[in-house]
C-alpha cells in the first residue's frame, strides 16, 4: 500500500476531513437564531427563507414570523394576507404561498412525514437540510454554498448545477457525515461555503479543508465551480396607477399576477398608460392624470421599468378583489416603490 492511500478514502477524501471541518464550526460558527433550535418547523422556516436572501437580512424577518406564526398550526391557519403581511420585504413572495402550503400539509398529515420531499413546497435541497438539521438524519444538502465547496474539494470541472454533479457528491459526501452530528455537519459544510470557500478569492489559508482539497492543490480555486452561462436579462416595461381618494390609495389583488400573485398592489400592468388609464378614468372618475416619473427594479432575470402615473378620484367605493389603503400600508417591494416615488 502506497503511504498516501492510508490518509484517503475511497471517496478520495481525507480521513481526517470531517474532523477538522467539525472542529472548525465548532469554533467559528455564527449563533444565528435558528441554530439554537431543533423545532423542524422553525427550521423550515429559516430555511425557506434562506433562499435568495442573505442570512443578515433574514434575521428580523424570521424572528417576527415566529412571533406572529409560533408553530405549524399557526401558520396553517393563518389568513394568506397575514402571511404576506409578515413576508413583505423580503422579497420571491412565491415561498410564503407554498410554505404555508407545506404548513396545512404537515397538520393534515398530523406531523413532518418521513419522506418530507413528499411535503408540497419542499424541493431536493430543503427536504436534505430539515432531515439532517432538524431530524439529524444523513442527507447532503446541497445549496450554491454547499456545491461550491465540493466542487472545489473534489476538483469537478463539470456543470454543477446538473444533475450528475448532484449525484458525483451525493455519492461521496453521504457516508462522511457523522450519524451524530449530521445536522452540524450539513450546517458546517454551508457555513464554510459563506465565509471561507468564497465564489471569488476563497480563503483556503483559514480553510480546515485545505489539506485535502483538489482545485487547491491542482491551482484550480478560481476556476472551479464553472461559471454558468449567465441568462439573458428581459427587460419589461410596465405602467402603475397611484390613485388616491382623500389619504388612501387604491390596491388591487390579481391571482394570475406575474410576479405578485395574489397580493396587495398598486395597479399595475404590461400595456402604456394610454391603453390602461382611460378604463381605470372611467371607474374612478376625478382630477387630471399626472405622470410622475419611472422606478426601476431588477426581479430574478429581469429588469423593470414602471412608468407611474396618479390621479385623485372622488369615488369611495371600489370593486371586488381591491380595497382602499392607508399610505403606509405594509406592500411588497415593487409595490412600495411605486407608492414612495416622489
Ligand atoms: S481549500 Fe480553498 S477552495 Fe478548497 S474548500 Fe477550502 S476554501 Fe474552498
Amino acid at each position: 500500500m502506497c503511504l498516501s492511500a492510508r490518509f484517503w478514502s475511497a471517496a478520495g477524501v481525507r480521513d481526517d476531513a470531517v474532523s477538522e471541518l467539525l472542529a472548525w464550526y465548532d469554533r467559528e460558527r455564527r449563533d444565528l437564531p435558528w441554530r439554537r433550535t431543533r423545532d423542524p418547523y422553525a427550521i423550515l422556516v429559516s430555511e425557506v427563507m434562506l433562499q435568495q436572501t442573505r442570512v443578515e437580512a433574514v434575521i428580523p424577518y424570521y424572528l417576527r414570523f415566529l412571533e406572529r406564526f409560533p408553530d405549524v398550526g399557526a401558520l396553517a391557519s393563518a389568513t394568506l394576507d397575514s402571511v404576506y403581511e409578515m413576508w413583505a420585504g423580503l422579497g420571491y413572495y412565491r415561498r410564503a404561498r407554498n410554505l404555508q402550503a407545506t404548513a396545512q400539509a404537515v397538520v393534515s398529515l398530523g406531523g413532518f412525514p418521513l419522506v418530507l420531499q413528499d411535503l408540497p413546497g419542499v424541493g431536493e435541497y430543503t427536504a436534505a437540510a430539515l432531515a439532517s438539521i432538524a431530524f439529524g438524519r444523513p442527507a447532503v444538502a446541497l445549496d450554491g454554498n454547499a456545491l461550491r465547496v465540493w466542487s472545489r474539494y473534489f476538483a469537478y470541472e463539470g456543470a454543477v448545477m446538473s444533475v450528475a454533479a448532484r449525484r458525483f457528491f451525493t455519492e461521496r459526501v453521504l457516508g462522511l457525515i457523522p450519524a451524530d452530528r449530521a445536522g452540524d455537519f450539513t450546517q458546517a459544510v454551508m457555513e464554510l461555503g459563506a465565509r471561507v470557500c468564497l465564489a471569488r478569492q476563497p480563503r483556503c489559508l483559514v480553510c480546515p479543508l485545505q489539506s485535502g482539497c483538489a482545485a487547491l492543490a491542482r491551482g484550480l480555486t478560481e476556476s472551479i465551480p464553472k461559471p454558468s452561462v449567465k441568462a439573458r436579462r428581459e427587460k419589461v416595461a410596465l405602467c402603475a396607477l397611484r390613485i388616491f381618494c382623500g389619504d388612501r390609495v387604491l390596491l388591487e389583488r390579481r391571482e394570475r399576477d406575474p410576479f405578485l400573485a395574489g397580493q396587495w398592489v398598486t395597479p399595475w400592468f404590461f400595456e402604456p398608460f394610454s391603453q390602461v388609464g382611460p378604463d381605470y378614468l372611467a371607474r374612478f372618475p376625478g382630477g387630471e392624470p399626472r405622470r410622475v416619473g419611472t422606478v426601476s427594479h431588477g426581479v430574478t432575470f429581469r429588469d423593470l421599468t414602471i412608468e407611474v402615473w396618479e390621479w385623485e378620484t372622488s369615488r369611495e367605493s371600489c370593486d371586488e378583489e381591491q380595497r382602499w389603503a392607508g399610505l403606509d400600508a405594509r406592500l411588497p417591494r415593487l409595490a412600495s416603490l411605486v407608492l414612495e416615488l416622489a
